[in-house]
């Protein structure tokens, strides 16, 4: 056996199994030994049931002494099949929603093992969806615990990683030996091995780090080699030294804060240096990031050139168009839109006007970066919500002009060192300040059923005074999760409640979503149950009330974003977090949203009370999945690997020395088709 060979080589891998392998990214040998676990569980002895302690994962054995295929709850999907689980100490209820075919694998006086967290219900002590095997199958120690995929099993994972251990000794090192000596760590058989199968705390960390340093060293050379960092020292897109952007600002009917006018200038003075302009603008919810962004389209366009915003969603898109629209209009400049769901027609007239230069700025969703999007004369390339995007879409914008100049915003505040790797080397301005008249918005955490009633009492007052609202809801299928309020499930009950009452979510078609969306924004409804497509920034300032539904489901940041819709005028808006279930966690997380408004802060706080994973995934930012690092966490070993990375790329800029290799084939492999890469 051989670590490229594919997976059905193993036994008991058959083409079925493999086609489910090949949707996690596994179809060699080596992919297989690659796949490592997302967290380990430390199943020690068996505990009593009697001493099963609640919120503690624990294992605990017993014998099925009822089984109870429960009714339905909360709607069809959900069968519920409750069991009750005795041993000599005391029994426990276990609970698997949707999990009706169950009631055919377990069977009366079945002796069972379960890992799981017992919780509190109705003053039962509880386990919902525990792990569970005949008794006498469950490990015990540390139990690695690997991603899956429909059709595959924990077990089979953990049998198959054992089946490969004697390969481990074959895998392949990406760096060289005095790398692996100046950076103290260890061999990648040794990493490769105690990851799989940790043995003690100690092993397992040196493994663990080897192995965050092998994934920053790729991603860093990577990015490096990417054009994102292209380095360009030509003259780029010049515009004109003749003070236009004024003429826009004074046109506003409000004037800048300090904050815009100063983002303002360091863009300016960007766009007239003759270096392209790569520019990051940080700015929290509301702060007024988009007329920014519109003084220097004006810009372009006084200069001769065009310009183009992409905008993550359609909703957000369309409102950036209609309002730059308007404005543009006054002075005679051709405003263009583009979006996946125009009609052909439509869409031919715009891409000719890109193409003859007549439309001189386009806005757009990711539309604009399709290979039929041909500009005439493109100077500045703009991207909103930018955490949204991926690499390689920032680049293909990029790549519609001929270094043209870039700026890209965003409301996700992020670390210096971080914003290096995700951006190159780009000039940051940050806009620290809200326009003035914003009345500070009043957020107020919810629990229990009385809660609810009155506040949507409270939302029936504002809709009265002519106010709109937003309701929130995390998930659009009940089936999804056994308590999450659903979008339709809200709908359907605020639809008796209040007359005007809409709903949108993800599914819809995007006509749909634009229409409510217009009515929404043209006041013609009251009140808008969504799920969290309209997070990104939408501005529909006489909308004065959020409410969020399950907000215990929602991370701090992202609430934020929530929470910025409202407050856009001026009239007081409120905020309202409904949140189900009581616990330490959430009450720390609601005082935190109550008490502060600073987005940076909240980011923060979210960061120590969650870990850094959810905030500063990859996937937020666009980069290739990464398997163990966690770039806030292991922020260090990130700069170390930025060092190594850098020096073998001045050495070895297209990774052609046979001793890099290894290194290069792991980078195309993580970047795949994704990112075009100088090498
Ligand atoms: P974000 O930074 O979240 O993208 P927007 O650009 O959507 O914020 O701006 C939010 C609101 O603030 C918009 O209604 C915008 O017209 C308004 N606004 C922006 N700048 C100012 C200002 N200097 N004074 C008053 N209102 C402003
Ligand atoms: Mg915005």
């Amino acid at each position: 056996m051989n670590l490229q060979d594919s997976i059905t080589t193993l036994n008991g891998v058959g083409p079925r199994k493999a086609e489910a392998f090949a949707r996690l990214g596994i179809e060699t040998v080596e992919d297989l030994m690659f796949t490592f676990p997302r967290i380990y569980e430390d199943r020690k002895q068996p505990v009593n049931i009697a001493d099963l302690e609640l919120e503690v994962p624990a294992l605990f054995r017993g014998e099925v002494d009822t089984i109870r295929p429960g009714g339905f709850s909360r709607g069809k999907k959900s069968r519920v099949l409750r069991i009750l689980v005795t041993d000599d100490t005391g029994s426990i209820e276990v609970v698997f929603f949707n999990a009706a075919y169950l009631a055919k694998t377990i069977k009366r006086g079945d002796r069972l093992a379960f890992f799981g967290k017992p919780v509190e219900n109705m003053d039962r002590k509880q386990v919902i969806h525990p792990q569970f095997e005949k008794a006498e199958n469950m490990q015990t120690g540390i139990i690695p615990i690997y991603p899956l995929t429909s059709g595959i099993t924990q077990r089979e994972m953990r049998r198959l990683q054992k089946l490969i251990k004697p390969l481990y000794g074959q895998a392949e090192s990406i760096l060289s030996e005095e790398t692996v000596k100046r950076n103290n760590l260890c061999g990648m058989e040794y990493a490769i091995r105690n990851v799989h199968f940790p043995q003690e705390r100690q092993s397992y960390q040196e493994a663990k780090y080897r192995l965050v340093f092998d994934e920053f060293m790729t991603l860093e050379t990577g990015l490096m080699a990417s054009k994102m960092n292209e380095k360009y020292d030509g003259e780029g897109t010049r515009f004109e030294d003749d003070g236009s952007e004024r003429e826009f600002i004074k046109s506003l009917p409000y004037p800048l804060t300090k904050a815009q006018e100063r983002c303002v200038d360091e863009i300016t003075a960007d766009l007239i240096s003759g270096r392209p302009m790569n520019r990051l603008i940080q700015g929290d919810v509301g702060s007024g990031k988009t007329v920014v962004a519109q003084t220097a389209m004006y810009k372009a366009v006084g200069s001769g050139y065009q310009a183009v915003m992409m905008a993550p969603t359609e909703i957000l898109a369309r409102q950036h168009y209609e309002g730059m629209k308007r404005d543009f209009d006054a002075f005679g400049i051709k405003t263009g839109f583009l979006s996946g769901s125009m009609k052909a027609s439509e869409k031919r007239q715009v891409l000719e006007g890109l193409a003859d230069g007549s439309v001189q700025v386009l806005i757009g969703t990711h539309a604009v970066i399709q290979p039929d999007v041909v500009f005439s004369n493109l100077g500045l390339v703009i991207t909103d919500e930018q955490h949204r995007f991926g690499v390689s879409q920032r680049i293909k914008l990029k790549d519609k002009g001929n270094f043209p100049n870039v700026l890209v915003m965003t409301a996700t505040p992020i670390p210096r060192t971080l914003a290096v790797v995700l951006y190159g080397d780009m000039d940051v301005s940050v806009i620290d300040e809200m326009p003035p008249g914003r009345v500070p918005i009043i957020t107020r955490c919810l629990t229990g059923d009385g809660a609810r009633e009155k506040c949507y009492d409270f939302v029936e007052r504002q809709i009265r005074q002519g106010r709109q609202a937003y309701v929130v809801t995390p998930l659009i299928d009940e089936s999804e999760a056994m308590d999450a309020r659903s979008v339709n499930q809200v709908y359907e009950e605020l639809a008796k409640r209040f007359e005007r009452t809409e709903m949108i979510h993800g599914a819809m078609k995007q006509s749909e979503k634009d229409d409510i969306m217009a009515r929404f924004s043209a006041g013609d409804i009251d009140v808008l149950v969504s799920t969290v497509v309209i997070e990104v920034g939408i501005n529909v300032p006489n909308a004065a009330v959020m409410v969020v539904e399950n907000a215990e489901r929602f991370g701090l940041a992202q609430l934020h974003q929530l929470r910025g819709r409202v407050g856009r005028g001026q009239w007081q808006s409120y905020c309202f977090l409904i949140i189900e279930g009581q616990s330490e966690l959430a009450e720390k997380r609601g005082k935190i949203m109550e008490e502060s408004a600073d987005g940076f802060y909240i980011a923060e706080e979210d960061l120590k009370l969650r870990g850094p994973g959810e905030i500063f995934g990859t996937r937020q930012h666009g980069l290739p999945d990464m398997k163990l690092a966690d770039m806030a966490r292991h922020m260090s070993v990130l700069n170390d690997a930025r060092d190594e990375a850098r020096a073998i790329l001045e050495d070895d800029p297209r990774l052609e020395k046979p001793e890099n290799q290894p290194l290069k084939r792991r980078v195309m492999k993580l970047f795949g088709e994704d990112l075009t890469l100088n090498l």
